[in-house]
């Protein structure tokens, strides 16, 4: 193994930083859509309340009706019969009975003022609740919108960062690249790791002993660090370059000599990618082209 291909590993391990960043970015939208929905559907719950208890005060109001009809009527047959009573016996008890029923009349139409007062309260609250789930409804649709196209945008950086990967690992040593699969799992946990200038691992800050080092600096076998496990890579030559364009620099480091022997292989690995239609993206197969095949010459 060159050290080339720890360099392919280190550049592997960015692309799954950003496609881990681009994963939690398409997650995070979940939260912003039911947010955007959010008062609307507060809205229309209380819309539906208020609807319906509207209309159990309008079937207490035809039942209020009903009522107070039948008793007008009642009143109506005992003012006649009033009118011929025969002896004063009968003329009182018509009188009582007429009495108890135009008692109960005023107490219905004092209830049923009340309900008329209630159901227009009633109506009032269902417009007001109705123009506000209209006008919390219509500013939904174009939020939604606009995420949706949001997370439509992100899906597509994620597709395209996964199918560089893809690209990109098929390049590398197979070996090697299962061993870093291994370690990194499905989470966020490095897999690769720099050594330090004083000879510790760049990610526990473990010393590593010194044959260690020299091997991990000539890049000839795969050394993982005793107490962390991360697979352990030589320091990039020109220092930090963490921007992700460390794919073109290791390119331009790699096998020049074996370069046309490469071509074949480079072109095969770049044609799916670019129906994606991205030079970036070939420019990185490229890359990892010329580090991984070095070894199979
Ligand atoms: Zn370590």
């Amino acid at each position: 193994m060159t050290q080339q291909t720890r360099t392919g590993l280190k550049e592997l391990q960015r692309l799954d930083m950003r496609i881990h960043s681009a994963r939690q970015r398409i997650r995070d939208f979940d939260p912003q859509f039911e947010e955007v929905e959010e008062p609307a559907l507060i809205l229309e719950s209380e819309l539906e309340t208020s609807r319906n208890r509207l209309k159990e005060m309008k079937a207490e109001e035809r039942r209020l009706e009903r009522g107070t009809e039948e008793k007008r009527e009642r009143v109506k047959r005992l003012d006649e019969r009033l009118g011929g009573v025969r002896n004063l016996r009968e003329e009182a008890a018509v009188s009582a009975e007429l009495e108890m029923v135009r008692r109960a009349l005023q107490n219905d139409e004092q209830e049923a003022m009340t309900l008329i007062d209630q159901v227009r309260k009633g109506e009032e609250r269902v417009s007001e609740l109705e123009a506000a789930f209209m006008e919390a409804s219509e500013l939904v649709e174009p939020k939604k919108k606009a995420l949706l196209a949001e997370r439509e945008e992100a899906m597509k950086d994620l597709d395209l960062l996964e199918k560089k990967r893809e690209a990109f690992a098929g390049e590398l040593d197979p070996e090697e690249l299962r061993i870093y699969d291994a370690i990194r799992g499905k989470g966020q946990r490095a897999a690769v790791a720099e050594l330090t200038e004083d000879g510790a691992c760049g990610n526990c800050f473990g010393i590593v002993p010194l044959q260690h080092q020299n091997e991990i600096r000539h890049g000839n076998t795969l050394i993982r660090c005793e107490a962390c496990g991360v697979i352990l890579a030589a320091p990039d030559e020109n220092g930090g370059d963490d921007d992700g364009s460390s794919a073109d620099v290791s390119a331009g480091n790699a096998g020049a000599e074996s370069a046309s022997d490469e071509a074949a292989g480079s072109d095969e690995a770049a044609g799916s990618d670019e129906d994606a239609g991205s030079d970036e993206d070939a420019a990185a197969v490229g890359a990892s082209d010329d580090s991984g095949d070095d070894e199979e010459e």
